[in-house]
C-alpha cells in the first residue's frame, strides 16, 4: 500500500513495515473465516477492550473528506463519532453475545469508507459509511430533508453490520433461499439493539412499523414487495414491477419472521428465556456452516414451545409454509370491554382474523397496558377467517387499556381496536 494509508485486515495483525515507499503488513487467523476483506485509508485509529465480553474493539476513521464533499461549507470532520460508533459496536457485541451465544473472533474493527448510503461485514472488519461518522447538523448540512431519512438507516447501520459476525459469518447461508438467515437476521438484531439501548420503546415501535409498511406498502404498479412471492424466492423477487422487493423482503421481512418466533416463545416468568436457548442452540449447532431455512426450522421444532405446537404434532410447518413459502398476511379486528365487579375488573373481549386463507393459523398476543407499559397478558390461537368466542376474565386491577399486537408480534396489514 502506498505508505501514507493504514492498511485494517481481518483476522489478527502479525505485523508491519515499510519497503521504499510502501507499506506492508501480514495477518493471519487461527480460526478458519468464510471471507476475507481489508479497508484502507489514512486512518486515525481508537482501541478499546470491552470488560464484559473481552472484545478489542478498533475504530478507524478519516479526518479528510472525500473528494465530494471538498469545498462543502461549515467544518466537516468525520472523525469527530468514532468513539459513538466504537460505543454503539461494543454494545451490539455485548448484546449479541447475550442473545446468540458468544463470538470467537475477539476482535472489531469499525472502519469508515467515503459512501454514504452502505455498510458491510467482514468477520473481524466492518465498515461504516461515512455519513455514520457525522453529527446531526453536519448530516443536516449536507442532505437538508434527506437528513432524517438517514438518520434511520444511521441508527441501525452499526448493529445490523456487528450482528453479521453471528448471521452470515459464524452461520453462513445454504443458497440464495436461505440468505434471509442472514440479511433477516441482522435486522432482527438491529431492532433488539433499539430495543435495549432505548429508554423508551419508541424507536423500536417504529423500526416495526418501517419494515411493515416497507413490505405491504404499495408501489406505482400498485403490487407490493410482498405481492413478488416468498421471501425464500430471494433475489429472484426482483422483476421489473417489483423492482427493490428483495430489500424489502429478504431484510425486513426475514428479520419480521424471527420476530414473530421470539415474541411466541417469550414468557411472563422467563422473559426472552426459551429464544436465548433457542439462538445459542443455533449458532453452536451450526458454527461455520451454510444453514438452509429447514435447517432452521429443525432447531425451531427442537425448541418448540407448548403454545407453538398448534398441530399437536411438533411441526412448525405451519408457521414456515405461512411465512417464509407464503404471502399471506392478516388483518385483526380487537373488541374489548372493562366493567367493575367490585374490586376486579371484569375484561371481556373477542379478536377477529381476516384476509387470509380457510387454513391460516396464528397466535395472537393479548396486551394489558399499566402504567404506559403494555404486559402479555396470554395469546389467542385463530384458524381461517374467523372471529373468537368471547373471552370473559377478571382482573385485580384496572388496565389503562387493553391491546393486541402492541410489539408488532405479527406482520399484519390492518390491526383496529374497538373499531378504531
Ligand atoms: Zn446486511
Amino acid at each position: 500500500m502506498p505508505k501514507q494509508f493504514t492498511t485494517v485486515g481481518v483476522g489478527r495483525l502479525l505485523k508491519e513495515w515499510k519497503e521504499e515507499d510502501f507499506a506492508a503488513s501480514l495477518w493471519t487467523t487461527e480460526i478458519p473465516l468464510a471471507v476475507a476483506g481489508f479497508n484502507y485509508g489514512r486512518f486515525k485509529k481508537k482501541e478499546v477492550t470491552d470488560s464484559e465480553t473481552k472484545y478489542a474493539i478498533e475504530g478507524y476513521a478519516t479526518s479528510e473528506v472525500p473528494d465530494y464533499l471538498r469545498g462543502f461549507p461549515g467544518n466537516l470532520t468525520p472523525s469527530r463519532l468514532t468513539e459513538n460508533a466504537m460505543v454503539e459496536a461494543q454494545n451490539s457485541v455485548r448484546l449479541f453475545t447475550q442473545y446468540f451465544g458468544e463470538a470467537p473472533y475477539g476482535r472489531l474493527a469499525i472502519t469508515q469508507q467515503p459512501q454514504f448510503n452502505f455498510g458491510q461485514s467482514w468477520p473481524t472488519l466492518v465498515y461504516l459509511p461515512l455519513s455514520a461518522f457525522l453529527d446531526s447538523t453536519q448530516r443536516w448540512m449536507l442532505m437538508g430533508g434527506d437528513a432524517f431519512r438517514f438518520t434511520e438507516f444511521i441508527q441501525e447501520v452499526t448493529p445490523h453490520e456487528v450482528a453479521h459476525q453471528w448471521w452470515g459469518h459464524m452461520v453462513g447461508w445454504a443458497s440464495y433461499h436461505d440468505q434471509w438467515l442472514s440479511e433477516g437476521f441482522a435486522d432482527f438484531s438491529a431492532g433488539l439493539y433499539l430495543l435495549w439501548t432505548e429508554s423508551k420503546p419508541d424507536k423500536y415501535l417504529k423500526y416495526w412499523e418501517r419494515a411493515r409498511k416497507a413490505i405491504l406498502d404499495k408501489n406505482e404498479f400498485g403490487l407490493a414487495a410482498n405481492d413478488a412471492g416468498p421471501l425464500w424466492m430471494g433475489l429472484r423477487l426482483n422483476t421489473r414491477r417489483t423492482g427493490g422487493a428483495y430489500n424489502r423482503l429478504v431484510y425486513p421481512k426475514g428479520g419480521y419472521i424471527l420476530h414473530m418466533l421470539r415474541s411466541m416463545m417469550y414468557e411472563a416468568q422467563t422473559k426472552d428465556q426459551n429464544f436465548v436457548v433457542m439462538m445459542h442452540d443455533f449458532v453452536k449447532t451450526y458454527y461455520n456452516q451454510s444453514v438452509s431455512t429447514e435447517d432452521f426450522k429443525r432447531m425451531v421444532e427442537k425448541h418448540i414451545t407448548p403454545n407453538m405446537n398448534v398441530d399437536g404434532n411438533g411441526s412448525m410447518d405451519w408457521f414456515f409454509d405461512e411465512w417464509v413459502y407464503g404471502t399471506e398476511v392478516p388483518s385483526y379486528a380487537f373488541n374489548y370491554s372493562l366493567s367493575d365487579d367490585g374490586d376486579k375488573t371484569v375484561l371481556k373481549f373477542t379478536v377477529e382474523q381476516s384476509g387470509v386463507s380457510p387454513r391460516f393459523k396464528m397466535l395472537i398476543p393479548i396486551y394489558l397496558e399499566f402504567d404506559g407499559k403494555p404486559f402479555q397478558m396470554g395469546r389467542v390461537f385463530l384458524v381461517g377467517n374467523l372471529k373468537s368466542k368471547e373471552f370473559q376474565t377478571r382482573l385485580p386491577k384496572r388496565p389503562k387499556r387493553v391491546l393486541i399486537n402492541a410489539e408488532h408480534d405479527i406482520l399484519a396489514s390492518q390491526v383496529s381496536v374497538n373499531g378504531k
